[in-house]
């Protein structure tokens, strides 16, 4: 499964620039018996299969031998992927970047043996309120936007810093050629050339876009007065445009 994504893009890049190093592990490998179980019936019943602790534990004890003392003094992050996690966010993300190991444990079926969440893991992150059948995806989600946030990995360093949720709102728009693409325009101001007044625009749209699509991630963020003014503006604009539209229907 991890395959494709680790192959190619700016992940491969990474990997091959040596930036970033991807192990993978799978737990039939820390198994003892002849058929390599990883999973058993839940205790008192319920449908399908849990995931056996000893496996989970054997592989992350393999793991972290190889991995200094100092920083097993408590500073390395064992992260179950799990709906039941925190929720994931750009801000986790680049609290993980700054970590030099990390260990994401996947979960099957129903899930993981319950002490493994208590006596293991230090760390458990969700990727949604959904629930998917496994925890590769949520696993490859984490690796990708950890990775793009160490140094060197994009082109330029600057790239992640204008993203959306890198300060905690949404990017403004972007445009490339044609100018005119189906007789729609590129905004005038993009092609003035005027990097002050373009600058101005552009977190103008910032706050816009924010406001009309994630106005919960404006109330966390702090704005200097200006931009607090815009939002009281806009935000009054945005009450009567969405009143028109009611009373019309
Ligand atoms: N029975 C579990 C529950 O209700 O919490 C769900 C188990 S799920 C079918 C199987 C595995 O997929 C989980 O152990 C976890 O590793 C992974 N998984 C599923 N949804 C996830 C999510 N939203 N975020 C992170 N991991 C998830």
């Amino acid at each position: 499964m991890f395959q494709a994504p680790f192959s190619f893009g700016i992940l491969k890049r990474a990997i091959d620039q040596g930036l970033v190093s991807i192990n993978l592990h799978n737990i039939r490998d820390y198994t003892h018996d002849k058929h390599r179980t990883v999973d058993d019936y839940p205790y008192s019943g319920g449908p399908g299969m849990v995931l056996k602790p000893e496996p989970i534990f054997e592989a992350v004890e393999s793991v972290t031998s190889g991995i200094s003392a100092v920083e097993k003094g408590g500073k390395l992050p064992i992260i179950l992927l799990t709906p039941q996690g925190r929720l994931f966010s750009q801000e986790i993300a680049r609290d993980l970047s700054g970590y030099d190991h990390l260990i994401l444990i996947c979960g099957r079926y129903e899930g993981v043996d319950e002490r493994v969440r208590q006596h293991l893991v230090t760390d458990e992150i969700s990727i949604g309120d959904y629930v998917l059948t496994g925890g590769e995806f949520p696993a490859m989600v984490v690796v990708d936007s950890v990775v793009r946030l160490l140094p060197g990995v994009l082109g330029s360093d600057a790239s992640s810093l204008d993203e959306s949720h890198s300060d905690g709102l949404l990017e403004y728009p972007q445009y490339t050629r044609p100018e005119v693409y189906k007789g729609w325009e590129v905004p005038e101001i993009l092609l003035s050339g005027n990097h002050a007044k373009i600058a101005g625009w552009r977190r103008e749209q910032v706050i816009r876009r924010t406001l009309e699509r994630r106005p919960d991630l404006l109330e966390k963020t702090t704005l200097n007065q200006q931009e607090r003014q815009l939002v009281e503006q806009l935000g009054s604009a945005l009450k009567q445009t969405n009143t028109i539209k009611e009373s019309s229907l």
